[in-house]
């Protein structure tokens, strides 16, 4: 497209994307080259394909491990979790469309339970509510608005509900609102979905997602679980899911 362009410093605010090396995109569409301050406006010509708009606003599902969350006295670790979410922040702000799926209520309850009676139930109950607290505090210091979603796996067995929930995760998405995601255990029993990387797995899969993302204590995939086998190993690269990777999963 063919563009008039005012210098970087007066465009940028309302650029969509802005590209290290100077490509951006502006609210109309067009696309430019950023200029020094001073210059007078020029026109440019550019032509991208369909795999470089791909490229430019991915939708990114990140998930967020409670071993991330916590410090070593296994409490939310604020300062971490602000920065963190300065971090999303800065990606989001590229036009990027974010989904986040956390973990953490659990032991966010349980730091706070005076009682160590309740039930995992209960205390997520508990953390939950402080838990997405602090997310929308973070992010509204971002000026970013968030929504909170509980899901169990009865919400992907019938397909009405499956349609809302992805209509609903979409709409979220393109009115520049993060839904925050988390599994409902306090309505769970053994249909759980076990941990969160699951369930990341399954939203990737129903926003047609472009990036999975994992922020977990472990530097990738093992050959089994390095907390209890020395010997494991990690692996670098999956080519193909063969047998052997299905068995370690
Ligand atoms: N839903 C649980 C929580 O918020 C965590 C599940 C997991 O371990 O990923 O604490």
């Amino acid at each position: 497209k063919l563009g008039h362009f005012l210098p970087h410093q007066r465009l940028r605010p309302r650029a969509l994307y802005t590209s290290p090396n100077g490509l951006f995109i502006c609210k109309k569409g067009k696309i430019g080259i950023r200029q020094a301050r001073g210059q007078r406006p020029r026109q440019c010509f550019l032509i991208l394909c369909a795999g470089c708009v791909i490229s430019l606003l991915m939708k990114i599902i990140l998930k967020i491990g409670t071993n991330v969350l916590v410090n070593n006295k296994n409490c939310l670790d604020l300062v971490l979790m602000q920065n963190l979410v300065q971090e999303i922040s800065r990606v989001y702000n590229q036009n990027h469309q974010i989904i986040i799926i956390t973990s953490g209520a659990v032991a966010t309850g349980r730091e706070m339970a005076q009682s160590n009676q309740l039930f995992r139930s209960a205390l997520a109950a508990l953390g939950q509510a402080k838990l997405i607290k602090y997310y929308h505090d973070f992010f509204s210091q971002q000026g970013i608005q968030i929504a909170q979603i509980l899901l169990s796996a009865n919400s992907f067995k019938n397909r009405p509900r499956f349609n809302l929930l992805k209509e609903t995760l979409l709409q979220l998405a393109s009115n520049r609102i993060i839904p925050i995601i988390n599994e409902n255990d306090t309505t769970v029993l053994k249909d759980t979905f076990g941990d969160n990387d699951f369930l990341a797995a399954i939203i990737a899969v129903l926003v047609d997602a472009q990036k999975l993302v994992f922020l977990t204590d472990l530097d990738g995939l093992y050959s089994s679980d390095p907390k209890i086998d020395k010997n494991a190993r990690i692996i670098q690269e999956v080519k193909s899911v063969d047998l052997e990777i299905q068995r370690m999963c």
